[in-house]
């Protein structure tokens, strides 16, 4: 018989604010891939969760939201977020709920320095910000595990404890050993053993541990002071980083800003056994200052598109995804305000697109 036509079902989160218009992008870069290459085809399904919801119906998303998200084969989410909602709520109720419900312990962001973006740091060599940041994602800091020891105002001692566990942290290192590998790169795992006497010793314990089975891949470790420093100074020193929850959440903003800002910042939350779906999306919020007005960036939505078509192992289209972006970048005539140009998010868009085709 003929080709069989591979089918991949994603659940579209748009959430709010500029959420919805730069998602809108990337679902039509999505299509017009497949329709170019002709041996898959997606499925888009619409979930309308998120803060306007929330205030709609008083849930952020539905009661059975993860159940019905379990069918899919990716989520792609725009962003969440309103002004007259709490972050803890939204964050809880849907970002957090979705990472935890499908143990997506891996968050990897790429920072990589487009050609054409703009960095404020003075005579770099674009390739010398070029790397992967792996960040935990399911426990360490964040694990919200704490107490309130005593109240009342003079004696107040509060706790905020970290949970490493041995599981938790094998099998974080173990994915960006895997990447390092696979890649042909160096690892660089950042903590902070001098300071954090029990879980960072224990994390660096982990990381030469399971490294001795990668004795082909080239191992360093950073203090994450000295780190910070260096994605600044010397950010070539570092391929594929690994860290803690948050010092990933830190080091991967300042990545961000190295690497042309808000506007181009992608990441992936990632269960790599693929047991529950991975969830891609932009870094940025909901952006209420610029929403509705049509002119956010939709390059980081798209970027994260193109780390979706990676994860379902077509890394070929999502290195054309990257290249068309870079034609725009350097190209200079289609670009939003935030790059200093006047042009739409669907604009943009537009000209990814076209790009895109003229690289098939
Ligand atoms: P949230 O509360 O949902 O996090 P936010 O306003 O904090 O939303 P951030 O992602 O923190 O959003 O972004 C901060 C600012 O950066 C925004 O207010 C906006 O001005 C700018 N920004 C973020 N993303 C984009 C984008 N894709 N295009 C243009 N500007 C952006
Ligand atoms: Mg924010």
């Amino acid at each position: 018989g003929g080709l069989k036509l591979e089918k991949y079902k994603i659940a579209v989160i748009p959430g709010d604010g500029i959420g919805t218009e730069v998602i809108a992008e990337g679902v039509k870069v999505l299509e017009k891939i497949a329709h170019i290459d002709g041996s898959f085809a997606f499925s888009f399904d619409y979930f309308p969760w998120g803060c306007e919801y929330y205030c709609k119906t008083g849930k952020v998303m539905d009661d059975d939201g993860l159940e019905r998200l379990s069918k899919f084969d990716a989520i792609y989410l725009g962003a969440v977020g309103a002004p007259n909602v709490p972050d803890h709520i939204s964050l809880r109720d849907l970002l957090i709920k979705i990472r935890q419900g499908f143990d997506q312990y891996v968050n990897l962001r790429p920072v990589k320095l487009l050609a054409g973006a703009p960095c404020p740091i003075k005579n770099i060599n674009r390739e010398d910000i070029n790397m992967v940041v792996i960040r935990e994602n399911s426990e360490g800091e964040y694990a919200g595990a704490g107490d309130w020891l005593y109240k009342g105002k003079e004696q107040e001692v509060v706790l905020q404890t970290s949970v490493f566990s041995r599981k938790g942290t094998e099998r974080i290192i173990r994915y960006a050993y895997e990447l390092a590998r696979h890649e042909n790169k160096t690892i660089t795992s950042i903590s902070k053993g001098n300071a954090l006497n029990y879980s960072m010793v224990f994390w660096d314990e982990v990381f030469s541990e399971v490294g001795k089975e990668y004795p082909d891949v080239k191992q360093y470790t950073y203090l994450v002071d000295a780190a910070a420093m260096f994605f600044v100074k010397d950010p070539a020193r570092f391929q594929v980083v690994v860290t803690s929850n948050l010092f990933g959440d830190i080091l991967t903003d300042l990545g961000a800003a190295i690497a042309g800002g808000m506007g181009l910042a992608a990441g992936a939350n990632i269960n790599p056994e693929k047991k529950y779906p991975s969830m891609f999306e932009p870094i940025h919020g909901s952006a209420p200052d610029i929403a509705g007005k049509g002119i956010a960036n939709p390059m980081a939505s798209i970027w994260s598109a193109a780390q979706m078509l990676e994860f379902f192992g077509k890394k070929e289209w999502s290195n054309k995804i990257i290249r068309a972006i870079e034609k725009v970048l350097t190209e200079k005539t289609v670009l939003t305000a935030d790059f200093g140009g006047k042009a739409s998010t669907k604009a943009v868009g537009e000209e990814i697109i076209r790009q895109l085709s003229l690289l098939c």
